[in-house]
């Protein structure tokens, strides 16, 4: 999962991943300075109008938030801002913390950040996937950073049906990456977006190298 980094795009900073102080890579920034423009004050109203709280709920501030508006095609809350549709929570973790990092440095070397739901790891009848209610939260108190491997650990039962055409974190095979069989037969996938199947592909170039018969 160790990825190489062009180290000067980003900018180095300390975050808190999977609950602990950790190095982190920020980006360029981008619609996160849309946040900041004159644009915020409309957008923030626009905002307010797709979230539904349910206020008569004894627990309103502790539930999970509802985005109404649209959604991705894997099922996160969609928001346009500064010219740019990005992920509801996503813009929501910035409003509060700054544009997310985009890679963690841990005992795997630098991989990738995710702005996950703590009420979906939290729920373990929920199955994941683009049915995942919780993808749709954005009660800031229900997300944290989590590291790639985290956030696959976090998935829950159910995951296998649909790893056929996504990768463990919503990627489409047929979009961010590919489905391969390897020298002996195994169907392996490998998504270019989070390169969670590097290690395979690795494994088929070592085999290569070593000129072990498939
Ligand atoms: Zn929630
Ligand atoms: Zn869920
Ligand atoms: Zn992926």
């Amino acid at each position: 999962m160790a990825q190489e980094i062009d180290i000067t795009r980003y900018t180095p900073s300390v975050a808190e991943v999977d609950g602990a102080q950790r190095p982190v890579l920020i980006p360029e920034r981008r619609w996160y300075d849309a946040l900041l423009s004159t644009e915020a004050d409309a957008a923030i109203d626009r905002w307010n109008e797709k979230v539904f709280q349910d206020l008569n709920s004894p627990t309103a501030s502790a539930d999970c938030w509802t985005w109404t508006a649209a959604l991705s095609a894997d099922g996160y809350g969609e928001f346009s801002l500064g010219g740019q549709k990005a992920r509801a929570h996503h813009i929501l973790w910035s409003l509060e913390h700054g544009s997310p990092p985009q890679f963690v440095f841990g005992p795997k070397g630098w991989e990738q950040v995710h702005v996950g739901h703590l009420c979906h790891d939290q729920d373990e009848t929920c199955e994941g996937g683009p049915q995942c209610r919780h993808r749709q939260c954005v009660n800031p108190d229900h997300l944290a950073l989590q590291s790639h491997s985290a956030n696959i650990r976090a998935g829950h039962a159910g995951e296998h049906h649909r790893r056929k055409t996504e990768c463990p974190s919503g990627h489409a095979y047929v979009e961010h990456g590919f489905v391969y069989t390897d020298p002996r037969g195994t169907t392996r996938r490998y998504c270019r977006a989070c390169q969670s199947g590097q290690r395979a592909a690795e494994f088929v170039g070592s085999r290569k190298l070593l000129g072990v018969a498939a």
